[in-house]
């Protein structure tokens, strides 16, 4: 077997007790994946001068995949090339419920959506200051009718849309949900923010031109929410730009029974990372009580991409198996286990 090689990032606070047991359940799978752990943060200042030094940068390019674990600052630069340096621009943020998630939901059967979040753009560039530095420019307000500089003094984060950038993020939607066999929703706030979430939108209208035979349609944030809540069965694939994607889509999570369930997926043209939709769960650090399935399956979305299909099926399997049985579940699920028990009950159902 060809080796193929992944950069993991154990990660800050609780992530690295989900993160060490499902690389280890990985290498169990398949011995022909080589992990490597670049030196991040402290440990890289120390080492190396530099908390994200070019060793590690070099590390993640001549890898296949990064497995990452959430962080609360340590590997911030590295997850800042993740995005920006490798242009994962889709993250894909699966809502799929299975028996046993302790969704809030009366009838969550058949719940499977997702949300494609567009990752490098909008509001999360860190183009921020003081408003002061805009007035040379003299911005006016169509809306409030009156000058930028009328405000008084305060702060400014631009928020930036781009043809480009709009372009292959719901290009890569269509491409989903073709394989899917459904449809497409764009979602942004075009009503208020005509210029930049337009662009989003007249975007997604042409290119449904390109793709006849998908059904396609777009709804206002707001209205948009109260859809998910109302009538989440009736989303397939859902695109929309950086900030509403990262709201929405721990709301998804929420319907499906909790952010320790969903996983999540960042997919650039030759580059990906995974990582679990959740944080780093600062407060309940150390007390091993952490869901490990949102973890566990980022694993199998990175198995997929690797194309060991075999393998990310087994993770799934046992999973659907423990929530059906639903005698080891974690505290957050309703249960009473322990992240360790959860494991031992993955591992035995994939021996069985
Ligand atoms: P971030 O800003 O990185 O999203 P956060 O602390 O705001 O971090 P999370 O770490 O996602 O958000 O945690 C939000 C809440 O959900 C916390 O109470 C946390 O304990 C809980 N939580 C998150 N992930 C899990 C998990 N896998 N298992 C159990 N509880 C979890």
């Amino acid at each position: 077997m060809q080796t193929k090689n992944i950069c993991a990032f154990l990660g800050d606070d609780a992530s690295p007790e989900v993160m060490k047991p499902t690389i280890e359940l990985m290498e169990r799978l398949l011995p022909h994946l080589k992990f490597s752990y670049p030196d991040v943060g402290e440990t890289a200042k120390k080492k190396h001068g530099s908390k994200f030094p070019d060793s590690s940068k070099q590390a993640i390019d001549d890898s296949d995949a990064t497995f990452f674990g959430s962080t609360s600052g340590n590997s911030t630069a590295a997850l800042f090339y993740l995005r920006w340096g490798k242009q994962t621009y889709a993250n894909v943020r699966p809502a799929r419920w299975l028996k046993g998630f302790n969704s809030p939901l009366a009838d969550p059967e058949g719940l499977d959506f997702v949300i494609i979040r567009e990752n490098l753009e909008d509001l999360y560039l860190g183009l921020e200051g003081d408003l002061e530095d805009l007035a040379a420019l003299n911005y006016y307000s169509r809306h409030a009718r009156s000058s930028l500089s009328d405000l008084g003094p305060g702060k400014y984060s631009i928020k930036a849309i781009t043809e480009k950038g709009s372009e292959r993020v719901i290009r890569y939607a269509f491409e989903m949900a073709a394989r899917r066999k459904g449809k497409v929703t764009l979602s942004s706030k075009y009503n208020m923010l005509a210029v930049a979430d337009g662009l989003f939108l007249e975007t997604g209208k042409r290119l449904s031109k390109e793709y006849p035979e998908i059904e396609f349609d777009h709804f206002i944030i707001d209205d948009f929410l109260c859809r998910m809540i109302t009538d989440p069965k009736a989303l397939d694939v859902v695109v929309m730009p950086n900030l509403y994607g990262d709201i929405m889509s721990d709301g998804a999570a929420g319907l499906i029974g909790g952010l320790g369930l969903a996983p999540s997926g960042c997919f650039g043209d030759d580059y990906a990372y995974f990582e679990s939709a959740h944080g780093t769960a600062p407060d309940i650090a150390g007390l091993g009580i952490i869901n490990p399935t949102a973890t566990l399956l980022s694993a199998a979305m990175m198995l997929d991409y690797l194309n060991e299909d075999v393998a990310a099926g087994k993770i799934r399997s046992a999973i659907e198996a423990v929530y059906e049985t639903g005698r080891v579940i974690t505290k957050d699920q309703g249960g009473a286990a322990s992240t360790g028990e959860f494991f031992n009950a993955i591992t035995t159902e994939m021996e069985n």
